[in-house]
């Protein structure tokens, strides 16, 4: 009896899974519509419409032209009714986004904290800015993207260099504090997520998401999902290996393809330069060497070039394996893709096999650094509209 019971409710709750994504998919969509489209029995739509207006996540927009009689009322998703909180844990900065069930971003604002902060001091950096931004708001939940590898399931952040974490709980104190669920991914992945729905991404099935800045990592979409691994280790493309005499990487490796085409490289690169007195930049930073390259400077666009290949050559082994329709470039080095992109293009191509891969699409993202935290959110999204009601 019991077994009974709980299947009619599976069912029911399928049904209006169903139903909400064909209205989020197709609409504003009119109930005659969906009916078609999903084969179920027009009261079963009418129960589920209803279900979803008292909910407040429909609501009737507009009218359809009808061949007469009564007109149908398009139904669509009542995306304001819930807010979303996107988190993006840098180095030195954490980005919080507010959003609607679009991914649209409301309020944004960002928190600065000493490089090498605690766990705990960033944790509380955390909830006082959410404390701030939901004020009167209805949260859904809490989405939020960090480097280094996660464990998706517990929402723990397993190990990430850049911060220096090891095993750092961060859902478990948020769920407890906000009552609403709370995902963690890593934050090239939550990108990757951001351009699939609503950026560069959308018309691709197959394409890998690349950033570049102070570390390098890939997110990975086949046959329009997302690839994580088996155990959500995918993508760690900056700990490839280049160079297995090449200098040490902070993940412990030798020549990583980090250690070649990182922000690491550019700093590297311009101490040396500076040592031997050439190049028009007295800082051995990545935004001096740019400004010097933007002025002409020689020596800081052939840094920037020898990056770009050496990015390519770690592109190309991805390209190689996963045949991909396109590459979409992202982070925060993106601001020297003109003086690195002409050699990673030739450095992907020139080595791609077979003939036919040279044909891919190599572009910037589109959302720009709104990418992080609309990706965060949409890991909140996603699982809302997935989820059986
Ligand atoms: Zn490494």
């Amino acid at each position: 009896m019991n077994i009974k019971k709980g299947s009619k409710s599976l069912l029911k709750n399928l049904n209006r899974s169903i139903v909400i994504n064909m209205i989020r998919e197709k609409g504003p969509i009119s109930r005659v519509v969906i009916a078609k489209a999903t084969g179920l029995e027009r009261a079963s739509i009418t129960n589920i419409v209803n279900y979803l207006l008292k909910k407040k996540l429909i609501k009737e927009v507009g009218q359809d032209k009808s061949s007469g009689g009564r007109r149908p009322t398009f139904l669509d998703i009542n995306y304001n009714h819930k807010t979303v909180c996107g988190v993006k844990i840098e180095a030195e900065r954490i980005i919080f986004g507010l959003t609607n069930l679009r991914g649209k971003i409301i309020s944004r604002s960002e928190e600065k904290f000493p490089r090498g902060s605690k766990s705990q001091e960033i944790l509380e950096l955390i909830i006082k800015n959410i404390d701030r931004i939901i004020k009167s708001t209805n949260l859904l939940g809490i989405g939020i993207g960090v480097s280094g590898f996660v464990n998706l399931e517990k929402g723990i952040s397993i190990y990430s260099p850049i911060l220096n974490w090891k095993n750092v709980d961060l859902a478990k104190p948020l769920k407890e504090k906000y009552r609403v669920p709370v995902f963690i991914s890593n934050d090239v992945n939550t990108l990757t997520l951001a351009e699939k729905w609503y950026g560069a991404g959308k018309k691709y099935k197959n394409f890998i998401c690349i950033t570049v800045g102070e570390g390098i990592g890939s997110g990975i979409v086949i046959n329009g999902k997302f690839y994580g691994g088996a155990i959500g280790g995918a993508g760690e493309i900056g700990h490839i290996c280049i160079n297995i005499n090449g200098p040490k990487c902070r993940c412990g490796e030798r020549g990583c393809l980090e250690v070649f085409a990182s922000d690491y490289f550019l700093i590297e690169e311009a101490k040396k330069a500076i040592a031997q007195g050439k190049g028009e930049f007295k800082k051995p930073t990545p935004k001096e060497l740019l400004q010097a390259a933007k002025c002409g400077d020689i020596v800081a666009k052939d840094i920037f070039k020898i990056m770009g290949r050496n990015l390519g050559i770690g592109v190309k082994n991805a390209v190689n394996l996963l045949n991909p329709e396109a590459i979409i470039v992202g982070g925060e080095r993106i601001d020297a893709y003109s003086f690195f992109s002409p050699a990673f293009k030739e450095a992907v191509k020139g080595h791609s096999f077979p003939e036919e891969a040279k044909k891919l699409d190599i572009i910037l993202t589109e959302l720009g650094e709104d990418g992080w935290i609309i990706g965060a959110a949409t890991l909140v999204i996603r699982d809302f509209f997935k989820l059986p009601l």
